[in-house]
């Protein structure tokens, strides 16, 4: 096993290496004590890998190493990479939104000291859904954080509007770029096993998104529909074939937001189900039965909503998809000196680049566009790609 050190792990993005370091250095009384501070917003583009720089700042203060800051060696660094450190709550939401009820939970593990570490470390991704409510109801925790306390919120916006204005002016803002093209080559190939060419390929067609790119290397069902996306825009050159082509490929996107979470949907109903005493005999079992029915039910209309929505999710990115064959081909006809989203289909962004205007090409990405917002505005996906594909015939004069 090869040990990566906290400053590694933040190599490839200097500016926030530096901003880390100088701040888990300062937790521990060396150099400028200024450096750091208890309540940090973490902002960047989806997949940026603001997750993995908190988890690396997070393991550089609960570090046990006397010389080394963040090491990547002690138990304390291990366990923190691993998500297993006992004064590291890291919050992972799934819903849509963080009610106020979860919130009190994290006000209450935030006020906890530490067991181990010097530290406690509160990480919560996707902070952008906080309910005003919950907002507020964090506000005093973020304002004063208990002494050994930091917490890192993260969302993943480039704009820091995009987050209430009331906790943004409490924390020290991070921004947290995407990660190089090499990194993501990197990560694919040492850490996930990739071979070379598949990460060159996930880490260029994934635009920097490595949660994306490691769903390309691994997942078929995601190879499959990107390809079927792709696809698209050569059908809409061949009559109705486009159109019949839609159904396929929400049914595709269908199974792949479902496939993703399945498991991970049966656990947590198994975990509510023994939790709740289902299934055990003798007296009171009956009544308690009754409640509980409730409650899975309760869980099972969550799963749907959470599942409707990672649907979305992956229409979307079939969408990002699509839109990465008109970027290309306008790259190819202005002759810009810049890689392809998708460097594998790279013959079928030529022939459109010959048949379609420069203007035709803008209007294919505004169709893609209009599409993204009617789906986003809950129209049906079919009724919205369809009306897409409308557009887009028209755009490349197809009659
Ligand atoms: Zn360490």
């Amino acid at each position: 096993m090869t040990y990566r050190s906290v400053s590694d792990r933040l190599a490839d993005t200097p500016r926030v290496h530096d901003a880390i370091m100088a701040a888990a250095a300062a937790a521990r009384g060396v150099g400028d004590p200024r450096a750091m501070t208890h309540s940090w917003l973490f902002t960047g583009p989806p997949g940026s890998g603001r997750s993995t720089t908190a988890k690396a700042f997070a393991a550089a203060l609960v570090c046990t190493d006397a010389e080394v800051v963040g090491c990547g060696r002690c138990k304390g660094c291990l366990d923190a990479f691993a998500d297993a450190h006992t004064d590291i709550v890291h919050v992972v939401p799934k819903e849509l939104v963080i009610h106020v009820e979860a919130m009190r939970d994290i006000v209450h593990q935030a006020a906890r000291l530490p067991t181990v570490a010097n530290w406690r470390v509160i990480i919560i991704d996707d902070a952008d859904r906080f309910t005003e409510q919950a907002a507020d109801a964090f506000l005093k925790t973020v304002e004063e954080p208990p002494a050994r306390t930091v917490i890192i919120l993260s969302a993943p916006s480039t704009d820091p509007e995009d987050f209430s204005q009331t906790l943004r002016s409490r924390c020290r803002h991070l921004y947290i770029p995407a990660p190089s093209t090499e990194e993501i080559v990197r990560i694919l190939t040492e850490e996930e096993g990739a071979t070379l060419p598949d990460a060159q390929l996930a880490a260029a067609t994934s635009l920097r998104h490595i949660g994306r790119a490691r769903l390309l290397v691994k997942n078929k069902d995601v190879q499959a529909r990107r390809a079927q996306a792709i696809n698209l825009a050569e059908l809409v050159f061949h009559g109705d074939q486009a159109f019949q082509a839609v159904g396929t490929l929400i049914a595709a996107a269908k199974k792949e937001s479902v496939s993703a979470y399945a498991a991970a949907d049966e656990q947590e109903r198994e975990k509510l189900a023994q939790a709740l005493g289902v299934g055990a005999r003798g007296k009171g079992a009956a009544k308690a039965l009754r409640g509980s029915e409730a409650s899975i039910s309760e869980l099972e209309a969550r799963q749907k909503k959470r599942g409707t929505r990672r649907n979305r999710d992956v229409l979307d990115l079939t969408l990002v998809d699509l839109a990465g064959v008109y970027r290309d081909a306008m790259v190819l006809k202005s002759g810009a000196e810049v890689g392809l989203t998708h460097p594998d289909f790279e013959g079928l962004s030529a022939e459109i680049a010959s048949k379609v205007s420069l203007e035709g090409l803008v209007a294919c990405q505004d169709a893609i566009v209009t599409c993204r917002e009617s789906l986003d505005q809950n129209v049906q996906p079919t009724i919205a790609f369809n009306g897409m594909l409308g557009r887009i015939r028209k755009a490349c004069n197809v009659k």
